[in-house]
This record gives C-alpha cells, sequence and structure tokens, in this order.
C-alpha cells in the first residue's frame, strides 16, 4: 500500500476520510491532531506546551510536530504504508517529511468555506477519535463505536474556526502547489455524501 497524505482545510472531512483508507486498506492513521489531544488530556509536557497552541487556532511550532511524526513513522505498523491526517501543515514540516519518508499521493480533500463552516459548526466528537456531524446523529449524545459521551472540540467555538482557516490559508494551502510541483497532488471532490467522497478517494488512490 502506499505512503499517503491528505491536505485539505480544517472541517473538509479529513479525519473521516483517513478512516475509512484505515478500514479498508488496513494502514495507520496517523493524525497528529488526536496525538496533540490525547497529550493534552494526559497532561504530558507535550501537551501543555501545544495546549495554548491549539485553543487559539494557531498552529504548534514545527519542531514539535516533527519530532512527533518522524517518531511514529518508525513504528512497524508504517512498514507498508500510511495515511497522514493534518501532517503537513506548513512547508517546513513537508521538507522535513521529505527528508525521512518518500510520499507516494497527497489528496486534496477539496470544499468550498461555507461548506467547511456548516461542517464545523456541527461536528460532534467522542474521546476514542470519531468524529460525528449533528445531522447524521439523529438526536443521539453518545458515540456508535463506544458510547462515549460526544463533545464539541474547543477549537471549533466560531471564533477558533475564523483562526484556523486563516492560518489554513497563509501556511497549509501552499503544500498544493508542493505536492502539484512533485507530481503527487491528486484534488478529491469532498462535497456530498461521505461515501460519495469515498469512492472518489478510492478513485483517486488506485
Ligand atoms: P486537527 O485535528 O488536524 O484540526 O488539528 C487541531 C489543531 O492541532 C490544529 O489547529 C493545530 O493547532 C494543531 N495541529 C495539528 N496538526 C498540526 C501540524 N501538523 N502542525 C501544527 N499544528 C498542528
Amino acid at each position: 500500500m502506499k505512503n499517503i497524505i491528505l491536505l485539505g482545510a480544517p472541517g473538509a472531512g479529513k479525519g473521516t476520510q483517513a478512516a475509512l483508507i484505515h478500514e479498508e486498506f488496513d494502514i495507520p492513521h496517523i493524525s497528529t491532531g488526536d496525538i496533540l489531544r490525547r497529550n493534552i488530556k494526559e497532561g504530558t509536557p507535550l501537551g501543555v506546551k501545544a495546549k495554548s497552541f491549539i485553543d487559539a487556532g494557531e498552529l504548534v511550532p514545527d519542531e514539535v510536530v516533527i519530532g512527533l511524526v518522524e517518531q511514529r513513522l518508525q513504528e512497524e505498523d508504517c512498514k507498508n504504508g500510511y495515511i497522514l491526517d493534518g501532517f503537513p501543515r506548513t512547508i517546513p514540516q513537508a521538507e522535513s517529511l521529505d527528508k525521512v519518508a518518500r510520499i507516494d499521493i497527497a489528496l486534496n480533500i477539496d470544499v468550498p468555506f461555507d461548506v467547511i463552516m456548516e461542517r464545523m459548526s456541527g461536528r460532534r466528537m467522542c474521546a476514542c477519535g470519531e468524529t460525528y456531524h449533528v445531522s447524521t446523529l439523529g438526536g443521539a449524545t453518545t458515540c456508535k463505536k463506544c458510547g462515549g459521551e460526544l463533545y464539541i472540540r474547543e477549537d471549533d467555538k466560531p471564533e477558533t474556526v475564523a483562526n484556523r482557516l486563516k492560518v489554513y490559508e497563509a501556511q497549509t494551502q501552499p503544500l498544493i502547489d508542493y505536492y502539484r510541483k512533485q507530481g503527487k497532488l491528486k484534488d478529491v471532490n469532498a462535497v456530498g455524501a461521505i461515501d460519495e467522497i469515498f469512492e472518489n478517494v478510492k478513485k483517486a488512490l488506485q
């Protein structure tokens, strides 16, 4: 299997598609956002360092996340491919990654900004990592997978969302050209139902 990167604005649905790729192809789903949130919850030194950046909708410093990902990619389960979700997010992160990994494909999960706002305002999370949208929950307030209580991410508040989108435009969007120049970019139309979008993802991965 391939070494895959998922690019796309916050709220584009990278995490949802990464989870589906993980299930279909049995390769690890590595989400830097999930790793950082887990560290915050556990109160580790990394979590303490990351919290103020995340709460403000800013990026955690490159050297922090780069070290984290480099370590994770050395684990045994990454030998047969992996999906990076939310990393790289800056050009220096992409350049560091190119030094330690061979990326095969960068999927650009492409969604217009107005759809993003709608998705993020309805997003609900579970501590186990599952993500839902209120429109598909039918009023349920617990996770379908583990039964945990669902909650709204602190950084999904409207004022933080606006800042995250600004940060995305300034720092992450340039990666689209970075990977296009390397001939690795595939655009995925990501408006519509989750399973339809996953069909587009699978086509792009072929
Ligand atoms: P995410 O769950 O991918 O939306 O990430 C949530 C937050 O974690 C982001 O808004 C950043 O503050 C931080 N974060 C996640 N991945 C990275 C990264 N690759 N570089 C810097 N900060 C990150």
